[in-house]
C-alpha cells in the first residue's frame, strides 16, 4: 500500500469557513496516525474584506504569532504555513501590494515590508492556489503557464495547490518540469477527488505526468473540519490505480517531507 503519513493542506477556524481549532486538527491527525500536519489557512481576500481600499495586518495576525505553537503536539510534528491566493497572471500572491508599516499594536515597523512578506516570514512553507479565476478569463495557455512558473519562483512557495480544480488550463508538462527542477511539489488534493468528476480526471492526468516526468507530489486533504484530517482514501486509491511511484510521494513520512521542504524553501 502506498505510504502517506503527512497531511500538509488543512484549515482551521481562522479560514472562517472552516470549523475546527488547531488542537482539534492535531488530535485528529494523531488518531489517524498522521506523522506530520501542515496547517495552511487561507491567506486571501476571501477571509477578510478590505478596510477601505486596503487590508490590515490585524486581520491576518493569526499567521504571525505561530512561534508559540508546539513543534511536536500530541505526538504529531506540526508545521505552520498558509494557502495564498494567486491574484493575477503575473503570478503575484495575495498581499504583495499591501503596504504594512505598523505592527498589530500600532508601533511602526523598522523595516518596510508588504503584507505578504510579513505573513510569509512566519510560514514554514506556502501553498499557492487559484480560488477566484476571473483574472485569467481569456488568457492564453502561455500566459497561464507563465503565471504558474512565476509563482514557483517565490522562495516560500513549496506547493502548487489543486491545479486540477482551478479551471485555469496550463501547459502541464512545462509547469511540472519547472516544479521538478526547483524541487517543488504538485498537490494531489483529496477534496478535489470527492465529487468533482471532470476535475478528478485532470488530477489523474497531472499525477500520471508527474510519475512520467519524475516530479514529486504532496498530499493534502484540504480538510475544513478535523474529521477530514488525514483521510486520504481517494488520493491513495487514485495514485495506486495509476501505479504512482512511492519515491515521488514527498508526504510519505515526516522526515521525507521535512527534507524536501528544507531543500526547496528559502
Ligand atoms: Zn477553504
Ligand atoms: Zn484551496
Amino acid at each position: 500500500m502506498l505510504h502517506i503519513a503527512c497531511d500538509v493542506h488543512t484549515h482551521t477556524i481562522f479560514s472562517r469557513h472552516a470549523y475546527s481549532t488547531i488542537e482539534e486538527n492535531v488530535r485528529a491527525a494523531a488518531e489517524g496516525r498522521i506523522e506530520l500536519l501542515g496547517s495552511t489557512d487561507h491567506f486571501s481576500r476571501m477571509v477578510h474584506p478590505a478596510r477601505g481600499d486596503t487590508y490590515d495586518l490585524r486581520d491576518f495576525q493569526h499567521f504571525i504569532n505561530c512561534h508559540c505553537w508546539p513543534r511536536m503536539w500530541h505526538g504529531v510534528r506540526l508545521l505552520h504555513g498558509c494557502e495564498a491566493d494567486i491574484v493575477d497572471l503575473d503570478g503575484h500572491l495575495f498581499g504583495h501590494d499591501v503596504w504594512c508599516p505598523t505592527a498589530i499594536n500600532g508601533y511602526p515597523y523598522s523595516e518596510p515590508r508588504n503584507l505578504k512578506e510579513r505573513v510569509f516570514s512566519s510560514c514554514d512553507y506556502v501553498i499557492a492556489s487559484v480560488h477566484d479565476n476571473s483574472f485569467a478569463a481569456g488568457a492564453t495557455l502561455s500566459q497561464t503557464t507563465e503565471m504558474y512558473v512565476r509563482v514557483l519562483e517565490d522562495p516560500k512557495v513549496l506547493i502548487l495547490g489543486h491545479v486540477g480544480r482551478a479551471s485555469v488550463p496550463f501547459d502541464i508538462d512545462e509547469v511540472l518540469t519547472v516544479a521538478g527542477e526547483r524541487g517543488k511539489l504538485i498537490e494531489i488534493n483529496d477534496s478535489t477527488l470527492n465529487g468533482y468528476e471532470d476535475e478528478s480526471l485532470i488530477c489523474r492526468r497531472i499525477a500520471e505526468r508527474c510519475a512520467e516526468l519524475g516530479v514529486m507530489v504532496s498530499t493534502g486533504t484540504d480538510a475544513h473540519i478535523s474529521a477530514a484530517v488525514g483521510a486520504f482514501g481517494r488520493t491513495r486509491a487514485m495514485l495506486e490505480e495509476i501505479g504512482f511511484p512511492q519515491r515521488l510521494v514527498a508526504t510519505a513520512d515526516a522526515d521525507t517531507f521535512l527534507d524536501v521542504m528544507r531543500r526547496a524553501v528559502g
